[in-house]
C-alpha cells in the first residue's frame, strides 16, 4: 500500500536521529551533506535491512564522511537485559539515547513474530491492574525509538517481525503524533503491512475521532475492562473524565469514518469485573456494534491484589456473550513466566529481574 508521508517533516535536523525518517527524507538529508541523491537509498537499506548502528559501519560510504559522521545519532537502543519464557516469549529491557529505559517483548509463533512495543517510558493512566501503571510516567518515545524496539526483536531472533501490537508501557494516543508516524515507517521503511499493525488504547476524549482522521488501515483495540463508568473508574482513574457513553459514541464514529471493525479488549479480574451481570451489562453496551470482543484473563504482578478468574468464570463469560450474538474470543497472554504478559512491563532491570 503506497502511504502519504505527509505526517512526516520534509527535513531532518542534526538533533533528529535517522531512524523512523522516509526514503525522501534520508535522500534529502544525504544531499544536505553534499552527497549523491542514490546514496539516500543506500542509506535506507542500511538503516532498514542491514540494522547499520552506525553511519561508520556503511561500507559503501565514501571512508572519509563515513568517518566524519561517525558519531551521527541513528537512534539504536542497545539490549540492557532479556529474560526468556518456556514459551519462547522474549522481554527485553532497552536503553535509548539518553539513559532512560523501557520494555519490549517478541512473541513467537509457528508462522508469526509479533513485537509489542511501547509508545511512552511508563505510562500516566495509572491502571489499577497494570505494573506500568503503578511505575509512573517519565516522556513520550520518538518515532525512531518505537521503530528502533521493532529492529532489535527482529535482529535478536533473526527472523522478519510479522506484527506489530503498541500495548507495551504507554498509551498509545498520548503520543498520537509519534505513533502514527511509527505506523508510516514500520509499513513503508521496515515492510509491515498496516493490517498487521495493532494500536490499543484506553481511550482519552478526542483522541479517538483523532486517529480516525489518520485513516490508517491498522487494527484498532479500546481496552474496556469494565462493564459500566462507575467500575470503570475504579479500574482506570482517567475514565473519570471519560464517560464510557461518550467513549462509546466515539467509537461509533470511528467506525463510520474509517469502515473498520473495532476490537475491544477487556482484562477479567476475579470476582470484580467477570460476574454473568457484568456480561450482560457488556453485551448491552456492544448491541448493534460492529465489533470483536477479546477477553483477557488477568496476569497477575507483585504490585496489586487482583486474581486471575476460574476456568469456568471465564467460560460462563463468554457463553453469555456468544448467546448475545457478540463476536468474542479468549486471549492468554503469552510470556507470564517472564512477566512479559499484558500489564506485567516495567522500567527497571531490578523489577525485571
Ligand atoms: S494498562 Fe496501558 S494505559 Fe493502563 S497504565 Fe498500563 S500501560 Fe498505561
Amino acid at each position: 500500500m503506497n502511504i502519504s508521508t505527509k505526517n512526516k517533516p520534509a527535513s531532518i535536523s542534526n538533533q533528529e536521529f535517522l531512524l523512523g525518517k522516509s526514503l525522501t527524507q534520508l535522500t534529502d538529508w544525504v544531499q544536505q551533506q553534499g552527497q549523491p541523491a542514490y546514496r539516500g537509498k543506500q542509506l535506507h537499506q542500511w538503516l532498514y535491512q542491514k540494522g547499520a548502528r552506525s553511519l561508520l559501519e556503511i561500507s559503501v560510504f565514501p571512508k572519509q564522511w563515513r568517518e566524519s559522521m561517525a558519531n551521527f545519532p541513528i537512534g539504536r537502543s542497545t539490549i540492557d537485559y532479556r529474560s526468556i519464557a518456556p514459551d519462547r516469549t522474549r522481554k527485553y529491557l532497552l536503553r535509548l539515547q539518553d539513559g532512560l529505559t523501557i520494555e519490549t517483548v517478541g512473541i513467537p509463533t509457528d508462522k508469526r513474530l509479533t513485537v509489542c512495543v511501547s509508545s511512552q517510558v511508563g505510562c500516566p493512566m495509572a491502571c489499577d491492574f497494570c505494573a506500568t501503571g503503578k511505575g509512573g510516567y517519565t516522556r513520550n518515545l520518538q518515532a525512531s525509538e518505537i521503530v528502533d524496539q521493532v529492529l532489535t526483536v527482529q535482529e535478536d531472533f533473526g527472523q522478519r517481525v510479522s506484527n506489530v501490537v503498541f500495548m507495551g508501557m504507554g498509551e498509545p494516543l498520548i503520543n498520537l503524533e509519534q505513533v502514527v508516524t511509527t505506523v508510516h515507517s514500520l509499513n513503508q521503511d521496515v515492510g509491515i503491512g498496516q493490517r498487521n499493525l495493532t494500536i490499543s488504547t484506553v481511550g482519552l476524549p478526542g483522541k479517538i475521532r483523532q486517529l480516525a482522521q489518520h485513516q490508517l488501515q491498522v487494527t484498532f483495540a479500546v481496552s474496556l475492562h469494565a462493564s459500566n463508568q462507575k467500575l470503570r473508574e475504579q479500574l482506570i482513574p482517567s475514565a473519570n473524565h471519560y464517560p464510557l457513553e461518550q467513549l462509546l459514541e466515539e467509537c461509533r464514529e470511528y467506525v463510520t469514518i474509517t469502515s473498520r471493525r473495532i476490537t475491544f479488549e477487556y482484562i477479567l479480574l476475579a470476582g470484580v469485573n467477570d460476574l454473568p451481570e457484568h456480561a450482560e451489562e457488556l453485551a448491552r453496551h456492544l448491541r448493534g456494534f460492529q465489533t470483536h470482543v477479546n477477553l483477557i484473563p488477568y496476569n497477575p504482578i507483585q504490585e496489586a491484589h487482583y486474581q486471575r478468574p476460574s476456568q469456568q468464570r471465564i467460560t460462563q463469560f463468554t457463553q453469555i456473550l456468544k448467546q448475545r450474538k457478540i463476536a468474542v474470543s479468549v486471549r492468554y497472554s503469552r510470556g507470564l513466566e517472564a512477566d512479559a504478559a499484558c500489564g506485567q512491563l516495567r522500567t527497571s532491570l531490578n523489577e525485571m529481574r
